[in-house]
């Protein structure tokens, strides 16, 4: 098991005196290879149980255990690897340099962090644009910089919190089948926050659908659609059917009527 969470709780303080209560007794288990989608209307809880998982905020009452060990630890092992909604490159790195700077921090010698980069740029379909500096490339091709330096170190688990969000239909579902792609190539855990029910369908093993909050996980939903997915994913009488049941739940997690 790569991740587990037991009986986690979340309460911030709010500047009222009270408390919100942003996650609710979250028990979750995922096993190395998944990806894992968290869906649920906006404010649930979702990035927050990222971030629980990455070390980024800790539980009120908590027990999160990465790769047998507490998160921290595990960040401190650098396990991780975290791509934000809005791509977070240095400005003043190229592209080059910016998928480099883990590597160099981490002590990779020069031939082997500069081979290593030129494959990531390979693998996010990046290559020829090395040189540039993030403000001369598209949205979509930032953040797919963004995941390749999320990348660099080989992260056992990969936390995404609405990575694609702000990309038009077309480009995200380009950047679905790559990331797609990456993930049938590098074998790594995804945890991944969306607001798409058909991103998560096409991206995952299984759907988490979170209430609004205090955020529950009120339904798993196993994906078994074929390996590798791809155009034709989309037009499968079962990935209607699975999307249909996504959204059945979200509307549940709404407290509307089905
Ligand atoms: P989601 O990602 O599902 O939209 P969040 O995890 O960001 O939701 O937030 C869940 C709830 O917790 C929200 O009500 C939000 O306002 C609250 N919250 C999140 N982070 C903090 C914080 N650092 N301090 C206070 N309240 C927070
Ligand atoms: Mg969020």
């Amino acid at each position: 098991m790569i991740v587990s969470l037991s009986n986690v709780n979340m309460r911030f303080a709010t500047s009222g005196g009270g408390e919100t209560i942003a996650l609710k007794n979250i028990n979750l288990a995922i096993e190395p290879g998944e990806f894992i989608s968290l869906i649920g209307p906006s404010g649930c809880g979702k990035s927050t149980l990222l971030r629980l998982v990455g070390d980024l905020i800790t539980a009120t009452s908590c027990d999160v255990l990465v790769n047998g060990k507490s998160a921290r630890q595990a960040r401190i092992d650098q396990d991780y690897g975290i791509v934000f909604q809005a791509p977070v490159l240095f400005e003043w790195r190229t592209i080059l340099n910016n998928v480099i700077l883990p590597l160099e921090l981490r002590g990779v010698g020069k031939e082997q962090r500069l081979r290593r980069a030129h494959e990531l740029l390979a693998l996010v379909e990046l290559n020829g644009f090395e040189q540039h500096y993030p403000w001369q490339l598209s949205g979509g091709m930032q953040q797919r910089a963004a995941i390749a330096r999320a990348l660099a170190e080989q992260p056992k688990l990969l936390l995404m919190d609405e990575p694609f969000g702000a990309l038009d239909e077309m480009t995200r579902e380009r950047m679905n089948a790559e990331l797609h792609k990456i993930w049938l190539e590098t074998k790594t855990t995804v945890i991944f926050v969306t607001h798409s029910i058909s991103e998560a369908v096409f991206l995952s093993t299984r759907v988490l659908v979170m209430s609004a909050r205090p955020g529950e996980i009120i339904q798993e939903i196993p994906i078994d659609l074929t390996l590798p997915r791809g155009i034709h994913t989309r037009e499968e009488a079962q990935y209607f059917h699975l999307e249909t049941e996504v959204r059945e739940w979200l509307r549940k997690a709404k407290g509307y009527e089905v």
